[in-house]
């Protein structure tokens, strides 16, 4: 097949083992940046040009499209879906995942569990919105950050208080969380490709610290996973609309609790601490699924 890799930097890690396991199943592989892809958005002949060049004839693309460029990313994602490209993750799905607030409403509605977790507006309902989690600690999150960034642990009633007030002054919107101590800073990363888990790992945080992201100095190590947190994950996936997802999962007192759908998993940490050929099975899934023009979400829920 003809491949595309939408990804700013081909020198990552995760770009790079996907170029290298693409060629070695004798696909054309090309990595391009999205931000130098510029569209003709015409309703018979939808097309894409790339530095002067018109591309053509591409048969599927791989997003990795980076928190800070969603909006320009997905757009010319969206472009490609009209020329009948498949992408291995949908841009509607992606702009789901990428926003905190509508995919935990969306991962709620199919009943999904969850931290509790409130949203509201008004200074006046600061002290209900910190009761209703439970009090202080508790953790409150930015809805549009990754890698941990804009997830703060608000260790007092007070502390959670001007944390609010400082946001609400920004003028920003964040999400209130009831903070799961026990699972004493780790979670669970499941790599969720089509229906699968084909991988997982457990992410625990570095001393004095709550999040386990590994760009936040995290430690990966292998871990068996129960069913339950194996059909929860592939559950998440799915409602999002994701093909290719990094489920995480913390493990509370009352059960298995999803923290967050990421639409473009890193692959070096689930690689390296599996052993496993990541990069490979996300193309064995788009050699099974890709056929030109089908580039409707999934059934979801
Ligand atoms: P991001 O999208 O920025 O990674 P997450 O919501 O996944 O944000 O939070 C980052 C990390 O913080 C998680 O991987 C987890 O280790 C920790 N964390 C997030 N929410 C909670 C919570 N409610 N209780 C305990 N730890 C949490």
């Amino acid at each position: 097949m003809n491949i595309l890799i939408l990804s700013r930097n081909s020198r990552l890690y995760s770009t790079r083992r996907l170029v290298e396991a693409g060629r070695e199943r004798g696909h054309q592989v090309r990595v391009i940046d999205p931000l130098r892809c510029y569209m003709d958005i015409s309703p018979h002949r939808p097309e894409i040009h790339y530095k002067g060049e018109n591309l053509e004839a591409i048969d599927a693309v791989i997003p990795r499209i980076g928190a800070s460029i969603t909006f320009y990313g997905t757009a010319v994602l969206r472009q490609f879906e009209m020329m009948g490209t498949f992408p291995v993750n949908e841009s509607v799905a992606i702009t789901r995942a990428r926003d905190k607030l509508r995919s935990t409403q969306l991962l709620a509605r199919k009943g999904i569990g969850l931290p509790r977790t409130t949203f509201g507006y008004s200074p006046d309902d600061t002290d209900d919105l910190i009761d209703l989690v439970g009090g202080a600690p508790m953790v409150i999150k930015l809805l549009e950050g990754t890698q941990g960034k804009g997830v703060v642990l608000a260790e007092t009633r007070q502390a959670a208080e001007s944390l609010i007030d400082a946001f609400r002054g920004l003028n920003v919107h964040f999400l209130a969380q009831e903070y799961i101590r026990e699972a004493g800073g780790a979670d669970i990363r499941c790599f969720v490709v089509g229906e699968r888990v084909v991988a997982s790992m457990r992410r625990q945080a570095k001393e004095g610290e709550f999040r386990s992201n590994i760009h936040r100095g995290g430690q990966a190590s292998v871990v068996r996973i129960t069913p339950e947190e194996r059909t929860m994950a592939v559950r998440a996936a799915r409602i999002m609309g994701l093909n290719v997802a990094g489920v995480d999962i913390i493990r509370s007192a009352h059960g298995p609790l999803v923290l967050e759908v990421n639409s473009s998993p890193g692959l070096e940490g689930i690689e390296k601490s599996t052993g496993k050929d990541i990069a490979g099975t996300i193309y064995q899934f788009m050699e099974k699924h890709a056929r030109l023009g089908k580039t409707r979400t999934r059934g979801r829920g």
